[in-house]
């Protein structure tokens, strides 16, 4: 089914009031989970709201909490998420970052203990809005991990995103927003939802073995998913779980920390106000013209045209805010049970549905 992007916001959003949120804080993560919908990720869509629905009503996501400055040290921050929505606590650690970096240059900022963040991607264009360069190293934890270590296939992380945003003059900053999985584990999910096959190359089943079934992530014996870009995205993996488990966060995937079947996002992220080089003018036309130079390439057979990280999210966002948001059968009844988990009222989600 195609479901218009605002009928999506005002369902979900009731979703997160009838669970517990105030009503801004539902809003601004129901507004968050659609933006992934809208911009291709449906991996972090509203496809997350019956686990974060279930993590509310198990204690493991504190609807209310909000971020707590724990360091507070010129340039550098740390921010404690006290396991509220990411969404929300992500943003405001990210707005204290930005508004420190515009007096101190550059900022290091570490947040730990959110609740799944998301779409990391949503925090790095926060600070290129703001015209700020960032990078983002996160881990995930709280759960057991699903991600092989290159040269195994025996889980040991999760999916670490890594983020870093460029801001252009006069246009969309330039996102690289990427899991360091082969694909992200949502996208395992969506493909487990629809009954689909995933790529070669991006699942090993128990025993090690290459399988495109995503089934092995979710039914015993678990396989797992293998890192991307062979050593070297393990190795950013690797830099997620150190920089971003281990030193922001205190927590990484190690079996001596707690897994309680919890989402926690731990991440550091370094803003950086270009000015401070003293050469606005010619980072910013440096990077104009190399992102012309790029895309100048001559497209190679089966690619329309070359395109800088970021754009493939705009161009899905134009084209679902007109066309909907496809949702598949199984994601919809899911939600449709978190609603009623949640406390929504039957009536109401026929009100909200139909
Ligand atoms: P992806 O593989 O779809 O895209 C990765 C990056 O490649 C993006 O920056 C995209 O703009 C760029 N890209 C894609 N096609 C391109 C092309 N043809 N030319 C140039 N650039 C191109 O993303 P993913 O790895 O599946 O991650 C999806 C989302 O999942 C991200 O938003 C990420 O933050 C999120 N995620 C979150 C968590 C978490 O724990 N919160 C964990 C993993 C992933």
């Amino acid at each position: 089914m195609l479901i218009q992007h605002d009928r999506l916001t005002a369902f979900v959003t009731e979703i997160f009031i009838a669970a517990g949120a105030e009503a801004a804080v539902a809003r601004e993560v129901a507004d968050h989970l659609v933006e992934a919908n809208l911009k291709g990720h449906d991996s972090h869509g509203v496809g997350m709201t019956p686990i974060y629905v279930y993590n509310i009503n198990g204690g493991r996501l504190k609807a209310g909490a909000h971020a707590k400055t724990i360091v507070d040290q010129g340039a550098v921050l740390l921010i404690d998420g006290q396991f509220g929505f990411g969404q929300v606590v992500g943003r405001e650690a990210t707005d204290l970052a930005v508004a420190r970096a515009r007096e101190t240059g550059v900022v290091c900022a570490g947040v730990r203990n959110c609740h799944h963040l998301g779409r990391i991607g949503a925090y790095g264009e926060r600070c290129g809005a703001a015209g700020l360069v960032s990078v983002h190293f996160v881990n995930v934890v709280g759960h057991p991990p699903q991600v092989s270590p290159w040269g195994s296939g025996e889980r040991r992380m999760t999916t670490n995103p890594f983020c870093a945003v460029v801001p252009q003059p006069g246009g969309p900053p330039v996102v690289l927003d990427m899991a360091t999985s082969a694909i992200a584990l949502g996208k395992v999910r969506v493909a487990h939802m629809k009954g689909e096959a995933v790529d070669e190359g991006v699942l090993v089943d128990h025993e090690g073995r290459p399988t495109t079934d995503p089934a092995v992530m979710y039914e015993k014996p678990f396989g797992a998913l293998g890192p991307f870009g062979k050593h070297k995205g393990y190795g950013l993996a690797v830099m997620c779980e150190l920089l971003g488990g281990a030193l922001a966060g205190a927590w990484t995937a190690q079996p001596g920390n707690e897994r309680n079947n919890n989402v926690v996002n731990n991440m550091l992220m370094f803003v950086l106000d270009p000015a401070v080089f003293g050469g606005v003018e010619a980072f910013q036309s440096e990077v104009r013209e190399m992102v012309a130079y790029l895309k100048s390439a001559a497209p190679s057979p089966g690619f329309d045209r070359v395109r800088v990280p970021g754009e493939p999210e705009l161009e899905s966002a134009a084209k679902r805010r007109v066309d909907g948001i496809p949702i598949d059968g199984n994601t919809w009844q899911e939600l449709l049970k978190a609603a009623a988990a949640a406390g929504l009222l039957e009536g109401r989600i026929s009100e909200l549905t139909s």
